[in-house]
């Protein structure tokens, strides 16, 4: 073992494929053997590896200006042009960008604004957030308590109560039925569940529900038809935020170019977008927040100050020059038109997977897709977490790098660039796996 404590792993693995370079949609170990990334990294390298437009955008930027801050209305031209780019892109009216390093940072500056508005519109109690059981939402003190994996906040001590986070159920239909219910009927119970939460807190302690259009790191949950209609319905109804976790499904992973756009979300009030904003070439975050929201941040009823919100490297002119690149690729190459084709035969290709007398379910929109893995067909009953972890080492064996997510389902998440050659590989890879 090296001495790096490893993210997201258990302290006793040891190093696994230690990953030297990276071409296209592929990836070379330090024995020259190469892998198809399945997962598009961690769910983010839309535009694959070695993009030498985001290489010369950034060794531009570093020459021209390597850092400024962002802080007291200081400002550089790239972070304004991404700013603009992001506000014409996002299905969010007048909306407007706070910038950061990552998802879960842009989370947390969620939760401070959500708490500053509430002070600044007078209702200091409508502050608690909703979010949702196999939420993920990233790992700091804040984002890892809005999260609801055990993992992630087993042996934390994670502060869910004090944050004021309340859970309700998640939109997996096969996983959350109840015998013999209809896929309506579940979604009537269940958002019938968050009225009843509503209800029992009250609506005047709720700022706001949080969600990922399609669930990602817990397993791709596509929640059921009419899910987000009735949820948008009951959160207008009691006067509550809709907060869309855009980390993953954002800039073309779901068919559209917002997962929102793809699942009938309507002008969200927040939306956080991470990974695919710069193709994970920089880290880089935008927390986006609707025009009328932000007007009543400029313009409290009462004064609360300063907004005394900000990271060192927030609007990092690196980060910017590469996600404005990035955002421009997508735009001039029609990079969401064809991976919604991409994604429509991914799944496709996917579909008689679901015969395999292992896989209770094959999932997924786009180019994002889960194999749900069952020791018995007929209950749905699943393996324990291992198993997950042996169909991984296997198609790593054959070439093919997947994730295991939730402890029962196998992810693949390519990169947006993939092409319908490179499917047939996978899935080629996947079988063998
Ligand atoms: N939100 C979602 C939906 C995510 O999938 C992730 C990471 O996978 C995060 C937030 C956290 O992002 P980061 O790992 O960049 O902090």
């Amino acid at each position: 073992m090296t001495n790096v404590i490893y993210p997201t792993t258990n302290f006793k693995a040891t190093e696994q494929i230690v990953v030297e370079r990276g071409e296209g949609v592929y990836v070379y170990d330090n024995h020259g053997k190469q892998y198809l990334e399945g997962l598009a990294g961690l769910w983010c390298t839309s535009l694959g590896y070695g993009n030498q437009e985001l290489i010369d955008a950034a060794t531009a930027q570093m020459g021209q200006l390597s850092y400024y801050h962002a802080f007291g209305g200081k400002t550089h031209p790239m972070m304004m042009a991404l700013a603009d780019k992001i506000r014409d892109m996002v299905p969010v009216d007048n909306a407007k960008i706070f910038f950061g390093n990552s998802g879960s940072d842009a989370n947390d500056t969620f939760i401070k604004i959500l708490r500053y508005y509430a002070n600044a519109t007078g209702r200091p109690e409508k502050r608690k957030i909703i979010t949702r059981e196999r939420g993920y939402h990233g790992v700091t003190v804040a984002a890892g308590a809005l999260t609801s994996l055990p993992a992630n906040l087993t042996h934390f001590d994670a502060p869910v109560e004090a944050l004021g986070i309340l859970r309700t159920d998640h939109p997996h239909y096969y996983k959350g039925r109840h015998p013999g219910e209809s896929e309506e009927a579940f979604v009537d119970r269940i958002v019938g569940n968050l009225e009843k939460l509503i209800l029992a807190e009250g609506a005047d302690t709720i700022a706001a529900f949080l969600a990922e259009p399609i669930t990602g790191a817990s397993g791709v949950i596509v929640p059921p038809a009419g899910y987000y209609e009735k949820v948008q319905a009951v959160l207008n109804k009691h006067d509550i935020m809709f907060w869309a976790d855009e980390v993953i499904c954002g800039f073309g992973r779901t068919g559209n170019d917002f997962g929102c756009t793809t699942m009938n979300i309507e002008n969200p009030a927040l939306m956080t977008l991470a990974k695919q904003l710069s193709s994970a070439y920089v880290p880089i975050s935008a927390s986006v927040v609707r025009g009328d929201i932000y007007e009543a941040l400029v313009e409290p009823v009462s004064e609360v100050g300063v907004f005394g919100h900000g990271y060192t490297y927030s609007g990092h002119p690196l980060g910017c020059a590469v996600a404005l690149k990035t955002l421009e690729i997508y735009e001039r190459d029609n990079i969401f038109e064809k991976a919604a084709k991409t994604g429509a035969y991914l799944q496709k290709k996917l579909a008689p997977f679901a015969e395999h007398p292992l896989v209770g379910e094959v999932r997924g929109r786009g180019l994002i897709a889960a194999l749900e893995l069952v020791s018995d067909k007929a209950t749905g009953e699943g393996f324990p977490p291992s198993v997950a972890g042996f169909l991984t080492n296997a198609c790593a064996e054959a070439g093919l790098i997947g994730r295991p997510v939730a402890g029962t389902a196998f992810a693949l998440c390519p990169p947006l660039i993939i092409t319908e050659a490179q499917i047939d590989e996978l899935t080629d890879k996947l079988a063998t796996g």
